[in-house]
């Protein structure tokens, strides 16, 4: 079994800046697990399913054609031969994915998907529930949280970076509602494993939380160093 390091915590706590510095530097797979619910959260809308039709979202999972591509730096996401990269980063989509994301018939297809990735080798990977119910045996468990004030400045900032401009107080409305959801729905909650290493990344910097989760993963003796021994002395840090 493929190395495999886990980030969760709640929207804007910086899993998804932090996972690709570090993917990028020790050369492990990328695997934003949120962009495969927003995936399904698109094609399900698309679909006009309702919510609660589960017979209609199983089906929409087993048809589901879903590629992960590109690089830690440049990640895409395709759906149907379509690249979605962009429409799935709307408010719209982050609503229904988190809505759709606490039904098990979702869960169940995108742990499967998820749990698949792991043939392809060494990799990290950044969600809600990968410490806890999709890899509980990972080597390297880490739980990254923040403020809420700090997530929804960081969520704001990355929607006007996207050309989306949204009030800061909606923003911070729509992820501590989200956050609600996540936290409190039965199936595979928002949650730190009982093993992961807890990190609150307020008030620090992007190379501060890196540098943080790049230690503990070279720590580990099971790391398997895919970029080569380059950095460990600490020479390119
Ligand atoms: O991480 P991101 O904000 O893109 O995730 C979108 C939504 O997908 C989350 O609010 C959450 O409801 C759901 N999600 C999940 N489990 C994961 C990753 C994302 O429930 N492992």
């Amino acid at each position: 079994m493929s190395f495999v390091v886990t980030i969760d915590g709640p929207a804007g706590a910086g899993k998804s800046t932090t996972a690709r510095a570090v993917a990028a530097r020790l050369g492990l797979l990328y695997v934003d697990t949120g962009a495969l619910y927003r995936a399904f959260a698109l094609k399900a809308r698309h679909a006009g399913i309702p919510i609660d039709d589960d017979a209609a979202l199983e089906r929409c999972g087993r048809a589901l054609d879903l590629v992960l591509s590109g690089s830690a730096e440049a990640p895409r996401v395709w759906l149907e031969g379509v690249d979605v990269s962009e429409e799935i980063r709307t408010p719209a989509v982050s609503e229904l994915s988190s809505r759709l994301a606490a039904r098990p018939v979702v869960r169940r297809r995108l742990v499967e998907i998820q749990r698949a990735l792991r043939a392809r080798g060494p990799l990290i990977a950044e969600g809600r529930d990968l410490g806890t119910v999709v890899f509980p045996d990972a080597e390297v468990k880490i739980y990254l949280d923040a403020d809420l004030a700090t997530r929804a400045l960081r969520r704001h900032r990355e929607l006007a970076r996207r050309g989306m401009i949204v009030p800061l107080d909606e923003v911070r409305g729509e992820i501590a509602s989200r956050d609600e959801r996540d936290r409190s729905r039965v199936d595979s909650p928002l949650a730190a494993a009982q093993d992961a290493v807890r990190l609150d990344t307020s008030g620090k910097t992007v190379d501060e939380q890196v540098a943080a989760v790049l230690e503990i993963v070279r720590a580990h003796p099971a790391f398997p160093d895919p970029a080569g021994r380059a950095g460990r002395d600490g020479l390119d840090d």
